[in-house]
């Protein structure tokens, strides 16, 4: 192998900078020459690539988002799309390719494969955690950290009002990041997709802590929650309870970027220097994941096929703590 490319899609997570230095370190390391793809799997229909070296990749260890960018490219659901691509990459002479980025993003790369044979590696970014074959993905620690910081904020004006705060947190249909930052930020309620509840039980819980002394409460809404969004849950508790005082609050985007974390940043970098090695020994169709703090190889397929879940007792640790 001789040439390799390297390219973020899907939705950016922090973190992604220090897996692409990885990958073009690593590629220099061994006398590859490794080529960046703009803009994910557009990038390749566009031919929208660039020669890579150390030296590009200098200072982004640091930085959220992706320097490569990323997008959500529709022209690579069809069969012509991802022939123009494949084209691109054999114009190039890449024989090999880093995808980092969800488990869309690896179906993309399984495909591409599957038809015009060309190796593909996945890197796990994105801060949902919610990927299999890996215990966490480039990215997930930044973001807990930026919900927790801001679930701590909130708790101080909560407190000094003696409000209920709906605090919506990340993470398309997974409760993960909501689950782990309302446990670390001490949340009253965390509610999650994976253990659905009804407003009845969430009032009735809220009804207990004031009767117990709780003046405020902070209730951690997952995004995707089966109750819907921070604001429609509160307007349920609201009719059912008459709590007309209360906040929401949607962490949204702000959870995305910022400085990787340095645990996100090591993920990235022991993945990344792996991802390129296992190209070279010939790998394809393979994730490079993260278990029992191993680096490890597994099939694309399990990233959607075995989700990741937290530990369902971490419900009932929660519970247990909002007394
Ligand atoms: P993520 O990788 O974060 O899960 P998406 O699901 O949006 O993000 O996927 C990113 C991109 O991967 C899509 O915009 C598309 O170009 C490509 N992709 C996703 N699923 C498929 C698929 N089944 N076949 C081909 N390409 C896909």
């Amino acid at each position: 192998m001789k040439r390799i490319g390297v390219l973020t899609s899907g939705g950016d997570a922090p973190g992604m900078n220090a897996a692409i230095r990885a990958v073009v370190r690593t590629g220099a390391y061994y006398e590859l020459q490794v080529l960046g793809i703009y803009r994910g799997y557009q990038g390749l229909i566009d031919d929208n690539v660039v020669e890579m070296g150390p030296r590009s990749v200098s200072g982004i260890i640091n930085r959220g988002g992706t320097i490569l960018r990323s997008a959500r490219c529709k022209a690579f659901f069809e069969k012509e799309g991802r022939a123009q691509a494949a084209e691109t990459l054999r114009k190039h002479g890449i024989e090999g390719l880093v995808v980092i980025g969800g488990d869309g993003s690896y179906r993309g790369a399984l495909t591409l494969y599957d038809e015009h044979g060309i190796a593909c590696v996945g890197l796990p970014g994105t801060i949902d955690n919610d990927i299999g074959g890996t215990d966490y993905t480039i990215g997930y620690d930044t973001a807990l950290n930026v919900a927790l910081e801001a679930i701590d904020r909130i708790r101080d004006t909560a407190e000094s009002h003696d409000r209920i705060f709906f605090v919506e947190v990340m993470g398309r249909h997974s409760g993960y990041l909501a689950m782990m930052s309302g446990i670390a930020g001490g949340a009253e309620e965390i509610l999650v997709p994976e253990t659905p509840t009804s407003i009845e039980t969430l009032v009735e819980h809220m009804r207990s802590y004031r009767a117990k002394g709780k003046q405020s409460a902070i209730i951690v809404v997952a995004e995707g929650d089966e109750l819907g969004n921070a604001i429609q849950v509160a307007k349920q508790v609201d009719a059912l309870a008459q709590i007309p005082d209360s906040r929401v609050v949607v962490i949204g985007h702000l959870q995305r970027g910022g400085t990787p974390t340095a645990f996100d940043r090591v993920l990235a970098s022991r993945l990344g220097v792996r991802a390129v090695e296992a190209l070279i020994e010939g790998v394809s169709g393979k994730m490079i994941g993260i278990s029992a703090n191993q680096v490890v190889l597994r099939p694309l397929e399990e990233a959607w096929e075995c989700r990741t879940q937290f530990d369902p007792k971490l419900t009932r640790i929660a519970h247990i703590l909002a007394t």
